[in-house]
């Protein structure tokens, strides 16, 4: 097992590069049989899943478009209030197959968002695809699709995934190493 510092503090390995990998070519069979004679847009959600994304997509060969799109969150005129901003989406959504991809479904709430815009713009059909999924912690009902694998309730890092800005380079995902 590999330990490495990321700002003091010791992450152990979690997920091998091996099995993000292995993980990675299944779910795109998987879209690849699934959407055969369709041509999905693939939404890329920034910063986390650019890596995850590059990845997958690379394996996709269906014809296909891809899109990176980024929730810009801001606080509105009263401070508690949070106003969400999607960036980056170019594409007209009106009747296509969206796929989502994520590097992980937490909470679920970035989703949530996601799929209200992408509904009031009428897509088609919208499904997810992440890299990892935490039930335990996902407080919503939309369907995640395709999960690379499914994790408990921990804080991960490496393969896209930050703490506090390092570790998004590591070829493996790593989990803190609490004594
Ligand atoms: P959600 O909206 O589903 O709660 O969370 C989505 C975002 O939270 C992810 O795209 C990711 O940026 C961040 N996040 C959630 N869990 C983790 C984690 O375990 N590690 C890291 N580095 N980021 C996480």
């Amino acid at each position: 097992m590999e330990i490495i510092q990321l700002n003091n503090k010791p992450f152990k390995t979690y997920i091998s590069s091996i099995e993000i990998a292995e993980s990675c070519t299944k779910m795109a069979n998987q879209i690849n049989s699934d959407y055969k004679n369709k041509r999905p847009l693939f939404l890329a959600v920034l910063n986390g899943s650019f890596i995850f994304a590059a990845d997958l997509f690379r394996k996709i060969n269906l014809p296909s478009d891809i899109s990176f799109v980024k929730i810009a969150s801001y606080s509105g005129t009263n401070s508690t209030e949070k106003i969400n901003n999607l960036i980056g989406i170019n594409e007209n959504i009106e009747g296509r197959d969206i796929i989502i991809i994520e590097d992980i479904v937490d909470t679920g709430n970035t989703l949530h968002y996601l799929f209200e815009i992408l509904k009031e713009k009428k897509a088609n059909t919208i499904q997810i695809a992440t890299l990892l999924f935490k039930p335990e912690a996902y407080k919503w009902n939309y369907p995640v699709q395709y999960v690379g694998k499914t994790i408990p309730n921990v804080f991960v890092v490496g393969y896209g995934l930050d703490y506090d800005g390092f570790g998004r380079n590591l070829n493996s995902i790593y989990i803190l190493n609490e004594k």
